[in-house]
């Protein structure tokens, strides 16, 4: 940068769109990217209800709600209110030897929502670092018990918990991210992904390698963690609620912790508030995110029980070892609050069953196209596995060409739009997905 010479800097000049784009790809990473040869990005000025405006005014019709955050679309203007009044209050204040309302307000009414054991909230500021700190919660706990011993995690095949190094390690070893980090990772128990899918009936044999590997490890495990009945960004896969029953009989037999990550699947996306309620069950210690905070800012908590907080408390420690900077942020916390009651205050099932409604009429008839490994829908959850990988170049391309915004990966084509959407909308999504699996030229 050139200084003026008494050293300030010049006053900035906006930047073209062109120059825009171009410095992006010059100097910033975006995820999973390479910088020596980045794929295009599209510039967005503003979002608001379902849709992405671009810079040169094009509209996207949005299918990913930003990775399964932004469940009431964008602007709306409950959220938009309680971030104002909370910035005119205090942005934000530190979390040690500090509280306020909005914490305490949203502690509160996630303690209220969860499955009744859970009572101990500790707000953390992304998905991957509440899943850091569940671990840590696990850890703590057995060293509180004294069982020093108890340093390994089994987990099921097929997951994914984020990108941070406890969470890589217990992501899906193949699609995951373990061979990049081969000796750096903790070595897991990895259990087959779980079994049947969604609907089918569930048989004793499906989860028969998940609790050989449970007895066989009892004394070496602090934790179970998995996704219960979605797995998200390790492959888009529903599994029957009976398993994850199952799962959760295990670890009381074999006094394992069980860790429930609902970071991507909390707050309606299944059709159920929390995809526990699908099974019953109740975790030791939960994960949210995401849409925690209708996809605003980011905030995620991880919730124990009474009995693993204080045990953790009792311990030797004492306390837990964690403490983010921005711990509790009061802008997220009060817009987590909102958006949560915004949410509890909708017909949220009935949205919610809509759009499965509507995804399954508009994705279904994929399954018969050659280029097509698997349709499945759950809540507000589309996805269609094709046989190839896709050219995410080209595909993208072809998506924004048609008005809608949709991001593959690898071999799965998948929707999770805000719920808000229009029936109209959600048709202009699925026509354009099916008419893009349908074409060759956009697979690799
Ligand atoms: N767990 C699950 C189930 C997720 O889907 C994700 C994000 N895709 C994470 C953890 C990590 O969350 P974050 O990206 O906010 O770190």
């Amino acid at each position: 940068m050139t200084h003026s010479p008494d050293g300030s800097p010049p006053p900035p000049v906006p930047m073209t769109d062109r120059e825009l784009i171009a410095y992006d790809r010059a100097h910033i990473w975006h995820p999973y990217a390479s910088m020596a040869d980045p794929l295009p990005v599209h510039a967005v000025a503003s979002a608001s209800g379902v849709r992405l405006r671009l810079h040169d005014g094009r509209e996207l019709v949005d299918g990913m709600a930003s990775w399964w955050a932004a469940i009431h679309g964008y602007g709306h203007p409950v959220l938009v209110r309680a971030l104002h009044e909370q910035a005119q209050a205090m942005a934000h204040v530190m979390f040690g030897g500090l509280t306020h309302r909005p914490a305490v307000e949203l502690a509160r009414l996630l303690v209220e929502l969860t499955p009744a054991p859970l009572t101990r909230v500790f707000f953390a500021d992304s998905g991957s670092v509440a899943v850091e700190v569940a671990i840590k919660m696990a850890h703590q706990y057995w060293l509180s018990r004294g069982e020093t011993g108890r340093t390994r995690l089994l987990t099921v095949r097929g997951g994914y918990h984020g990108d941070t190094f406890q969470a890589m390690s217990v992501c899906d070893p193949v699609t995951g991210m373990h061979q990049a980090f081969e000796g750096v990772l903790a070595r897991q128990v990895f259990a087959p992904a779980p079994g049947p899918a969604f609907g089918q009936p569930w048989a004793e044999a499906h989860s028969a390698e998940f609790a050989r590997l449970l007895r066989a490890h009892r004394h070496e495990l602090a934790a179970v963690i998995l996704e219960p009945v979605v797995q998200g960004a390790g492959g888009m896969r529903f599994y029957s609620p009976d398993y994850l029953r199952r799962v959760r009989e295990l670890c009381d037999e074999t006094g394992v912790l069980l860790i429930a990550d609902e970071i991507a699947t909390g707050f309606g996306r299944t059709g159920r508030l929390f995809a526990c309620q699908w099974a019953d069950v109740a975790p030791d210690i939960l994960c949210l995110g995401k849409a925690l905070t209708g996809g605003t800012m980011t905030l995620a908590a991880t919730l124990a029980t009474d009995h693993v907080a204080e045990t953790i408390s009792q311990g030797r420690l004492g306390t837990l070892m964690h403490g983010p900077t921005f711990m509790a942020n009061p802008l997220a916390c009060a817009v987590a609050l909102a958006s949560v009651r915004l949410l509890l205050d909708s017909p949220w099932q009935q949205r919610v069953a809509a759009i499965e409604a509507g995804l399954r009429r508009g994705l279904e008839p994929c399954a018969g196209l050659g280029t097509v490994a698997d349709v499945r829908v759950l809540g507000a959850i589309g996805v269609v596995e094709t046989t190839r990988p896709v050219n995410m170049a080209a595909i993208q391309d072809f998506f924004v060409s048609r008005g809608v915004w949709v991001r593959p990966f690898g071999r799965l084509v998948y929707l999770m739009p805000p719920y808000c959407i229009a029936p109209a909308d959600l048709d202009l999504l699925t026509a354009a997905l099916a008419e893009a699996v349908a074409r060759k030229e956009h697979f690799a």
